[in-house]
């Protein structure tokens, strides 16, 4: 197929400012073109992409970022900075898409669901985060009553957070595993690691370190340093080990060292990218059951599901890491999250829904 991907107005393609956006959006470049499609990919000015081929080109698009929608209250309205970039995506993406099959959008926002019974293309939205403003829920829910193969999501729990006229259609998320090395050993810290921010709980996991008398090894972009220095001052000093925003490279042989991997979101996490990383790598998961990690993790067999905001069970989930099989954690990632697998179920969603 010949298509066109629309990133997120949020950062740059490999700023980390995207959060999992930008690891999907890569992966499935690579396993669409791995598949013989050819691709436009549209995205802000200062992109990277991650492949060089004929099959893919980039067009790159100044303008200012748009704001999170995780960051704004229920309420909110939709806003559109002056000089936006959202909607000059949207120029390039709908001219562009008049000679594709069809346009695939990975933005969260407002504007590209609302233009999809307006213009000609075939839009389709992979929708990247739950139910987390009321405008965007019901932008959503008004398209799934007219168009709902239009829509796909990465987990059922992020689907249930909307009201939908038929079951969600599901494409899950899919990783270069060549990028991620199983490691065997089972003695080294605990890990953590994700966008610094309320919605992601690190206070939890540092707690769980602490009473293991352990460092907690944490990477990821700091996007709330004042969150950051909370956390930090509430807990004895050197107990966070900040790693940083690693390149995936850098990150995985860290990450694959560590005997567990914590995860404490506060918010319905859409999927958890790095719940999946750490598995690649071979490390079990220790998570709240909430949100897409809740549907990733098959309790006992490749990490421990707690129930949520329970620290004392995510403590005593620790003592009995050992009773995983790290080749295990491994397994489920080559057999559900490759991104040769992701990029046939995105696949088979746009073609039926042409
Ligand atoms: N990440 C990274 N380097 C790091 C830490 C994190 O590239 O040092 C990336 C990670 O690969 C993942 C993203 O940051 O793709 C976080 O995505 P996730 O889905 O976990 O959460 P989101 O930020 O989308 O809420």
């Amino acid at each position: 197929m010949k298509l066109v991907l629309v990133s997120t107005p949020i950062g740059q393609l490999g700023s980390g400012r995207g959060g999992g956006v930008e690891l999907t959006l890569s992966s499935l470049i690579k396993g669409l073109l791995s598949l013989g499609n050819s691709l436009t990919v549209v995205a802000p000015e200062g992109s990277v992409i991650p492949i060089k081929s004929e099959l893919v080109k980039l067009i790159e698009v100044p303008g200012v970022d748009q704001l999170s929608w995780q960051h704004q209250g229920k309420n909110e309205s939709i806003v559109i900075p002056y000089g936006g970039v959202l909607p000059r995506l949207w120029d390039e993406a709908i001219e562009l898409g008049k000679e594709a099959d069809a346009v695939i959008n990975f933005s969260y926002d407002w504007l590209p669901l609302w233009l999809t019974t307006k213009v000609e293309p075939p839009l389709f939205h992979l929708i990247s985060m739950g139910g987390v403003s009321l405008a965007m829920k019901s932008v959503i829910s008004d398209l799934s009553q007219i168009n709902h193969q239009r829509l796909a999501f990465h987990t059922k729990r992020q689907a249930a957070d909307f009201d939908l006229s038929d079951d969600p259609v599901i494409v899950g998320n899919g990783f270069d595993l060549e990028n991620y090395q199983l490691q065997l050993d089972s003695g080294g810290p605990l890990g953590w690691a994700g966008r610094v921010a309320p919605e992601k709980g690190l206070e939890d996991a540092v707690e769980v370190a602490v009473a293991h008398r352990d460092r907690l090894l944490v990477w990821g972009l700091i996007e709330d340093p004042e969150y950051a220095l909370r956390v930090e001052s509430s807990f004895s000093p050197g107990v966070i080990d900040w790693r940083g925003f690693l390149p995936t490279q850098a990150f995985q042989k860290e990450l694959g060292e560590c005997r567990a991997f914590l995860n404490t979101p506060k918010w319905n996490e859409a999927y958890g990218n790095v719940v999946v990383e750490a598995m690649a790598c071979g490390v079990p998961v220790v998570a709240y059951d909430r949100g897409g990690p809740g549907e990733l993790i098959d309790s006992g067999v490749t990490g421990w599901l707690v129930p949520p905001d329970d620290v004392d069970a995510m403590k005593a989930a620790i003592t009995r890491i050992n009773e995983i099989d790290r080749r295990t954690c491994r397994f489920w990632v080559e057999k559900s999250a490759s991104q040769e697998v992701f990029a046939q179920r995105v696949l088979t969603w746009v073609q039926s829904g042409i």
